[in-house]
């Protein structure tokens, strides 16, 4: 069931919307790491294509990641452990920090 069935349609969410309501207490000791020189042989950068925050993007060829939008998915981690070539060191936030989801 869609979490916003019965709601008309002039009142559902977008995707922005909904991004719009997070909220982030930003843990200033990383809790991402990357090994940025191996990403330079990484073909597929599937990292650049999983994250709907766009933690990971290129700047001028090269990957560069800022974890302040994370949503603490992990899939960047799988995706570069399977097909990448494993540089993504993923741990969640400390207590209380990152994400906050709110529901309804
Ligand atoms: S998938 Fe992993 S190794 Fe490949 S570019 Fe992204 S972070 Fe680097």
């Amino acid at each position: 069931m869609s979490s916003q069935e019965g709601i008309p349609a002039e009142r559902k969410l977008s995707l922005a919307d909904r991004l719009g309501l997070l909220q982030f207490d930003v843990d200033a000791q990383p809790f991402i790491t990357v090994d940025t020189n191996t990403c330079r042989s990484c073909e597929k950068k599937p990292c650049l294509y999983v994250c709907p925050a766009s933690v990971y993007r290129l700047e001028n060829s090269e990957l560069v990641y800022n974890t302040e939008g994370c949503m603490e998915m992990g899939v960047c981690q799988i995706v570069c452990h399977s097909i990448g070539k494993a540089a993504i060191k993923w741990n969640y936030p400390r207590g209380g920090k990152g994400v906050t989801f709110k529901f309804g």
